[in-house]
């Protein structure tokens, strides 16, 4: 199973990611997560990537390409994958079809998920996620008493480029470079559109029946 999972930043990758990875059993790439982890343990890369996540703007095409290359190329994603976050550029869509053909894997679906700019705004504004195991609460309908994560007792806290100012950038950032990602998988026919207004569960199950079929 070798997924992308794509859309404006908000509208659930992460959360649908997580729970894809777990009913196939095969690795949930984001590299949104990659980037927190160097942003975390202080590396170069780390340095660099804090202040273009916290601007909003995206890292630059030949490092993600670098890490991505790295990760697939690696044993964990011997069972499949599912991306999140990556490609955000027709350049990094490019590269990672290259990338598949010199690793001879074959890209099963590309999952898109629609949801109004409105709603997203919302949404990120009221997103937390727990430092240890990743969760993502919405604050709206989630009690998160002390801000202890209720699944493994880890701390939960709001993303930096959730803040409102962040989130103009990123979603006009979404528009410019990665909207035409879109256009680039509808070609391939393997692009699926998928409402991500509902229940987790709801979009949780709409993605199972497209990729049982
Ligand atoms: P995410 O957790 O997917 O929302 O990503 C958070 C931030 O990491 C994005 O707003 C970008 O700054 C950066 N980022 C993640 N993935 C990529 C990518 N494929 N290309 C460029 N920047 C990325």
């Amino acid at each position: 199973m070798r997924i992308i999972l794509f859309g404006p930043p908000g509208v659930g990758k992460g959360t649908q990611a997580k729970l894809l990875s777990e009913k196939y059993k095969v690795k949930h790439i984001s590299t949104g997560d990659i980037l927190r982890a160097e942003i975390g343990d202080q590396t170069e890369l780390g340095k660099k990537a804090k202040i273009i996540l916290e601007a909003g703007q995206l890292v630059p095409d030949d490092i993600m390409i670098g890490i991505i290359k790295r990760v697939l190329s690696s044993n964990c994603c011997e069972n499949g994958f599912i991306l999140d976050g990556f490609p955000r550029t027709t350049a990094q869509a490019e590269a990672l079809e290259k990338l598949f053909k010199e690793l001879k894997l074959n890209l099963d679906a590309v999952i898109y998920l629609d949801v109004n700019e409105d709603e997203i705004t919302k949404r990120l504004s009221n997103r937390y996620s727990c430092l240890n195991c990743g969760k993502i609460y919405n604050s709206e309908y989630d009690s998160i008493p002390d801000n202890v994560c209720p699944e493994c007792g880890g701390t939960v806290y709001q993303r930096d480029d959730d803040k409102p100012h962040t989130v103009l950038s990123r979603l006009k950032v979404y528009r410019k470079s990665t909207e035409p990602v879109r256009l680039y998988y509808e070609k391939t026919g393997k692009l699926h559109v998928v409402d991500g207004i509902g229940t987790v569960e709801e979009v949780n199950n709409k993605i199972f029946s497209i990729l049982e079929r």
